[in-house]
């Protein structure tokens, strides 16, 4: 291997490292915090591949096509005549392991979620030419060897306020997840449930809002089931958004994604009563038939989601609802397909993330559930989801037409400058902001507006983005 510890031995430049991010935010800001780590002991972090002495690649197992992405990097770094160390982080490496360094001898590191504070070391190891494997203990281990030998939030406590979004940031509340879905890997590769201690997470909050980032994200797998216990003390979701609510500098809060039996009306409420927390659910039903969602393992029935739905418009009648659909689940018959289609029109959701089911390795309906569904009947149900969807959601988004909407600026919007959409004005291009909602809103505005917040005057729509005037 060409150079030592963090710098090249004979011409003393730091190692140059090049992050790949695939799969959700719970990825995306373990890069974060990886960036700052890697940061903090010297490394350089680039935007291209080409001049990298180190390629790292977070992983997702969510998916097969996530995995195959994965396959077919390495497969290309194989025959590559640019030697550089290769790491394979993330849910990937945890469910593959080492059997990863005997498929692909090219890789040099094997990292799970939770040993991702050991990186910088092994990356060292691997500069001295030792390949290394850090997994987190297996499920079956139990709870406690993971509170002893994963540190899933080990990075979180000290990040690097200044790595990512100038005004956004992802927060963990917790790792892992407990509900063990038939068709969901997330369980075994992210470990059992474990919510970290408010105080560590007001603590994380007061640094990013002091650095500028405005709008914080709480994130778990199932967001909404945090509860941090101490002695007799208890702290449920709607709690913790309390103590973040008043925190200096915080002007919306979010959470992603829940769980629909753990919505409970004290976070509906505290979600109405506090100002700053975003009036936007992520509650994905998978399904409206109770066959369905019984051979998903969810543990609610059609009835229990149509009744969290409904006390959610009763407390927020403005509230934005997100859904997640599986179609093609196997023994999934027409009338359960109708029986979703039936919900999103029924839960008047703001947009939906519509998958085909595909059998995945490790999970429990690898072993017991055979994928039954031609694939031309989960693309057609796909796309009929799809168009139900887009109706309802143009129905959504034209209620906003002639309404006043705050929005946070991300910045041009990717189709700025195209045809159709350049400015008259030389000083303006097209840019993109959110609603406190997560509409998505384009308005011809000067670059300087990203970052900051806005107000603007909505004046037509599609069934997925606002256009807008600025109103000042
Ligand atoms: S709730 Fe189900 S789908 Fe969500 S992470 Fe847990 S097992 Fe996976």
């Amino acid at each position: 291997m060409m150079c030592g510890l963090l710098e090249c031995e004979i011409c003393g430049i730091a190692m140059k490292v090049y992050l790949e991010t695939l799969g959700c935010q719970m990825n995306r800001l373990d890069s974060e915090l990886i960036t700052g780590q890697l940061l903090g002991a010297g490394y350089e972090i680039v935007d291209a591949i080409d001049t990298a002495d180190v390629f790292l690649i977070n992983t997702c197992s969510v998916r097969e096509q996530a995995e195959n992405k994965v396959y077919s990097r390495l497969g290309r770094e194989a025959i590559s005549p640019r030697q550089r160390i290769i790491g394979v982080l993330g849910c990937m490496a945890q469910r593959c392991g080492a059997k990863l360094l005997r498929r692909y001898p090219c890789v040099d590191i094997i990292c799970g979620p939770g040993q991702l504070h050991s990186l910088g070391e092994m990356i060292a190891q691997a500069a001295a030419g030792n390949k290394s494997v850090a997994c987190d203990p297996d499920r079956k281990d139990g709870r406690e060897a993971f509170e002893r030998n994963s540190s899933i939030d080990s990075l979180d406590h000290d990040r690097d306020t200044k790595v990512g979004s100038s005004a956004q940031a992802y927060v963990r509340v917790m790792r892992g997840c407990d509900k063990f879905c038939t068709y969901c890997i997330v369980p075994f590769v992210r470990g059992p449930e474990i919510s970290r201690s408010p105080e560590a997470i007001c603590e994380e909050v007061k640094q990013l809002a002091g650095a500028g980032r405005s709008e914080i994200t709480l994130i778990g797998q199932t967001v909404n089931s945090y509860r941090y216990t101490a002695g007799d003390m208890s702290t449920r979701l709607s709690d913790l958004l309390e103590r973040l609510a008043v925190i200096d500098g915080v002007r919306r809060l979010r959470f992603v994604t829940s769980y629909p039996t753990d919505f409970g009306d004290d976070i509906l409420k505290a979600m109405r009563d506090l100002p700053n927390v975003c009036r936007y659910i992520h509650c994905p039903p998978q399904s409206g038939s109770d066959r369905v969602l019984r051979a998903m393992n969810r543990k609610y029935t059609r009835a229990e989601y149509d009744n969290f739905v409904d006390r959610a418009y009763e407390i927020m009648p403005d509230v934005s609802l997100v859904g997640d659909f599986i179609v093609g689940f196997p023994g999934e018959e027409e009338s359960d397909h109708q029986a979703s289609a039936e919900l999103i029109r029924r839960s008047r959701f703001k947009n939906s993330f519509i998958f085909k089911y595909s059998t995945r390795e490790g999970t429990v309906g690898a072993k017991t559930l055979e994928d039954s569904i031609p694939f031309e009947v989960k693309r057609q149900r796909n796309n009929e989801l799809l168009a139900v969807q887009a109706e309802v959601s143009l129905a959504h988004f034209q209620s906003f037409i002639g309404r006043e909407v705050e929005l946070l600026v991300e910045g041009p919007s990717p189709l700025s400058g195209k045809p159709g959409n350049v400015s008259d004005d030389p000083n303006c291009v097209q840019m993109l902001g959110r609603t406190t909602g997560d509409h998505i809103t384009v308005f011809q505005g000067p670059e300087s507006l990203a970052g900051q917040y806005v107000k603007a005057r909505v004046t037509s729509t599609t069934a997925f983005t606002l256009f807008a005037d600025l109103v000042d």
